[in-house]
């Protein structure tokens, strides 16, 4: 049978129908080496040139369904995944903007993160397939995900996570109903672990860099950055990076509409990282990958070997992308800052985007005019344990005025 869409090796280039379920390339994967990213990790490639006579609008209408890896819409959940809100800030700390900035908020996905876009497409994918189990290994959010997805689809979920993952994410994989295995290890165990696990019970996969669909799945939000910003590209465009997925799967969508002609040049997208997490800013163009140990508290991008490392590094080498790294310092004020100017409060990883085009916007300057869009990719109410260093909740007032008017002053 003939598929609309094939693989291609993000590593050697290696075209592979899509027939049987594949994960990696094999030959790369074959010549994994010890402490290293992964080799062979799978892009998802379409006939660009029968789909260049669609336009924009139409392939919208479709819900991009010609560029995915799936038949029927009908094989999503039924839930609001994606079409997100776009938000223009006008003004930070009383200053007006000399530029356009604008908020995605995917936080307001079903698990409240990000993940949730690739979690539907795999969940779509498996239900068109007749695949009924789903297994991942996560730090929390592509598990919980995972889970609130399939709970909706009637599939299993299967959720391997390092038993230090937040109370918040936890909870969710519990809540969904879902068969959460907390590892006694890090996330590297728990992904190893899940792998096994998959082969073992013949289950189906959805780990992050290993099934090539989540990076179709993530893509979606530039398809919809695009239209929400009236079909332009906007400048700068601020992204949160641990394994480097979500990053490609934000290239991957503006490579698609540039592969069909619907755009002309790539907008300039910025990878944010923990400081102390910076194992892809750190090892882009370097002979040997070296990684360091991370120990942030943005917990969803803390990640000692980036999973995606080559696929998102020949991406920003390739369109020019840049790098920027914030410290945890940086990334609680901005969180605390983005919270008070906008009244959306997302947790550290995502707080960590906007840290990012912060520093951008002090060390070189945010153009006059310029468009910029910062990814906020997950809920402040995922991980309150971060942000209690900021303030303390104060102690209870007696339940009289007269206390209440004596706790008021200086504060109103
Ligand atoms: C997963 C995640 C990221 C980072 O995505 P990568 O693909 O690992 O780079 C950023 N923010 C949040 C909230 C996430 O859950």
């Amino acid at each position: 049978m003939t598929s609309k869409f094939s693989y291609q090796c993000s590593d050697c280039g290696l075209q592979i129908p899509a027939g049987e379920i594949i994960y990696l390339c094999p030959n790369c994967s074959a010549k994994q080496l010890p402490d290293k990213p992964p080799l062979g990790v799978l892009k998802v490639v379409y006939d660009y040139n029968l789909l260049s006579n669609l336009s924009f609008r139409e392939l919208e209408e479709n819900d991009f369904l010609q560029l995915l890896p799936l038949n029927d819409r009908k094989s999503f959940p039924n839930l609001h995944v994606g079409q997100t809100p776009l938000y223009e800030i006008h003004s930070l700390d009383g200053e007006t903007n000399d530029f356009e900035l604008y908020l995605k908020d995917d936080s307001q996905n079903p698990t409240f993160s990000f993940k949730d876009r690739a979690s539907a497409v795999v969940s779509a994918f498996a239900k068109e397939n007749g695949i009924d189990t789903i297994v991942a290994a996560s730090t929390g959010n592509a598990g919980s995900s995972l889970a609130g997805i399939c709970a909706a689809q009637g599939q299993k979920a299967v959720i391997f996570v390092p038993a230090t993952a937040p109370k918040a994410k936890l909870t969710q994989i519990m809540m969904y109903g879902a068969t959460l295995v907390p590892v006694a290890g890090n996330y590297d165990k728990a992904f190893d672990l899940s792998i096994e696990a998959t082969k073992r019970f013949g289950w189906y996969n959805r780990n992050t860099a290993f099934n090539p669909f989540t990076i179709e799945g993530k893509k979606t939000v530039s398809f919809e950055l695009y239209s929400q910003l009236k079909e332009q590209i906007p400048d700068y465009i601020f992204v949160p990076v641990g394994d480097g997925v979500i990053i490609s799967g934000v290239f991957k969508g503006f490579e698609d509409l540039l592969e069909l002609g619907i755009i002309e040049k790539m907008p300039v997208i910025i990878a944010v990282q923990a400081a102390r997490s910076s194992n892809l800013a750190d090892n882009i163009g370097k002979e040997e990958f070296v990684s360091t140990p991370s120990d942030t508290i943005a917990d969803s991008i803390s990640v000692d070997i980036p999973r995606n490392f080559n696929m998102a590094a020949g991406y920003i080498t390739k369109y020019d992308g840049q790098t920027i790294t914030v410290s945890d310092d940086d990334i609680l004020r901005a969180s605390l800052k983005l919270a008070k100017n906008t009244g959306i409060f997302t947790e550290p990883a995502a707080a960590a985007a906007f840290a990012g085009f912060l520093t951008y916007k002090n060390r070189y300057l945010i153009p006059k005019g310029s468009v910029s869009v910062v990814l906020l990719t997950g809920s402040g109410l995922k991980d309150l344990n971060a942000v209690q260093s900021l303030f303390e909740i104060p102690l209870p007032v007696s339940a009289d005025m007269t206390s209440v008017e004596k706790f008021l002053k200086d504060k109103i």
